[in-house]
């Protein structure tokens, strides 16, 4: 009949007070969580990383290196923080000068336009930052936001906490004979992203190189991106965090250097992938100053700034590559080059077990079909989940190998169609992609 109900009011009062079943009632289903949040409460990196942290595990799951940067970006960082008092304080909101400057000299040469340093460029805490912020600024209540799949997974709920509702458009493989072998011939179908364009559509979601497949968009397909985009008014958010590491004479185009496309386009990037500090979370955003300036205000009303030393060494970074740029000597063309090699002595590892991986043309995972691999998963407490979750966890547990599921890269719809496939990262020392092949190999022997 009646409860007794703890109180701890925010002016700092503690009590307990005697309640009616009514009133109690009432009092309870006042929910506590504001409803942008929901249904954004599960987080992939969060389960995969705390799962392969429990094992001990061979890890291509998460996507870092397991070597350092280069030393020059290292030095860059230690020189920063004993540099003096001022790179232990503040700097400036928007970007550390020094960074935004050289930021916007390296990539004004690379769009052939001048960029203006305090205008166009925003310093972020890592991409995913510059994301959010764009998504915040950017979309409304009601608004739609096209996303092509497969897609990292924070766009989804990003969208969503901003109030948007996201529209998917999947790649699909083409219909080649045989089975799609390369991210390009994952393409997407003109007609059917037409048809996704409407009146309540604010911006598409494109991320090239793409996580997880390692599809390069070639200019053609950006142009069509680009024509539908001004079309219908529409903003583009490229995410191109993986824009130094394209193989086997791939080059990546930013869409922001089409014609009439920078007064759309948001370009996100990050000095963690860059640089191979992916710990060390200093991104960008970059684009026109009148769609930049709203980026600016929730940035400036939430995170403030990032960290002053590590926009020091990233602008030390960025100003030794500008002026090594296109040389051999260029760290941007040096990772690329390790990375080939990683990359097709992964593929060989997995076509040597039976598997038939899709060969990227950029970033730095791979996607391979496990359908061929029939594992008998009798684990109870997955028995819900996509074909792929369940495999992955099985690795883990039972073979100490851990990967990433690739349906968690597509939406609710389309999830179904893409639980037969992992995703590899093979930015990874030798050693450790050779212990990931032993462990693939003993399994293939025994069964
Ligand atoms: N975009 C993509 C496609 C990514 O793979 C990642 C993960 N690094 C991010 C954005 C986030 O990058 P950052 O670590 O710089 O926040
Ligand atoms: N971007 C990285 C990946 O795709 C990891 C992101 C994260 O851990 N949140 O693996």
């Amino acid at each position: 009949m009646f409860r007794r109900v703890l109180i701890n009011w925010s002016s700092g009062w503690k009590g307990s007070v005697i309640l009616t079943s009514f009133h109690y009632k009432k009092v309870m289903a006042r929910q506590l969580h504001a409803r942008r949040i929901e249904g954004v409460d599960k987080n992939l990196w969060v389960e995969f990383t705390q799962l392969a942290a429990e094992y001990k595990v061979v890890n291509l799951g998460q996507g870092f290196p397991d070597f350092g940067p280069p030393s020059f970006v290292q030095e860059a960082f230690c020189n920063a923080i004993s540099g003096g008092a001022s790179m232990h304080q503040y700097t400036r909101a928007f970007g550390h000068p020094r960074l935004v400057k050289i930021l916007a000299k390296f990539f004004g040469r690379i769009v052939g336009r001048e960029i203006d340093p305090m205008e166009e460029l925003l310093i972020t805490v890592g991409a995913y930052q510059a994301l959010f912020c764009t998504f915040q600024a950017l979309v409304d209540e009601g608004d739609e936001v096209i996303i092509v799949e497969p897609f990292f997974d924070c766009y989804q709920p990003m969208v969503m906490m901003a109030g948007g509702t996201p529209v998917y458009i999947p790649l699909k493989p083409k219909k080649v004979t045989g089975p799609a072998l390369s991210s390009a011939d994952w393409v997407l179908c003109p007609e059917e992203l037409a048809s996704k364009f409407n009146s309540r559509t604010k911006a598409i979601v494109i991320n090239t190189p793409n996580n997880p497949l390692g599809k390069v968009f070639q200019r053609k397909e950006l142009q069509m991106i680009a024509d539908l985009c001004i079309k219908h008014d529409v903003l583009c958010i490229s995410d191109e965090v993986y824009e130094w590491l394209t193989y086997d004479g791939e080059h990546h185009v930013k869409i922001a250097s089409l014609p009439g496309m920078w007064e759309r386009t948001v370009t996100i990037g990050s000095a963690g992938k860059s640089f191979s500090a992916t710990g060390w979370k200093v991104g960008w955003a970059m684009g026109a100053g009148h769609v930049l300036k709203h980026l600016r205000t929730v940035h400036q009303n939430s995170v403030y700034h990032c960290a002053t030393a590590a926009q020091e060494a990233v602008a030390a970074g960025f100003q030794r590559e500008y002026d090594v740029f296109g040389t051999e000597e260029s760290y941007f063309r040096q990772l690329p080059a390790l990375l080939h090699a990683k990359r097709l002595k992964l593929a060989k590892s997995l076509r040597s077990v039976g598997l038939q991986p899709v060969l990227p043309q950029g970033g730095y995972f791979m996607i391979t079909d496990i359908a061929s691999l029939r594992v008998d998963l009798n684990d109870p407490s997955t028995k819900d989940e996509p074909y792929d979750y369940r495999f992955v966890k099985w690795l883990i547990k039972e073979k100490g190998l851990a990967t990433i599921p690739v349906s968690a890269f597509y939406s609710p719809e389309h999830r179904e169609d893409f639980q037969n496939y992992v995703r590899f990262c093979f930015v990874k020392e030798d050693s450790t992609l050779e212990a990931a092949e032993d462990i693939l190999r003993q399994w293939s022997i025994k069964k």
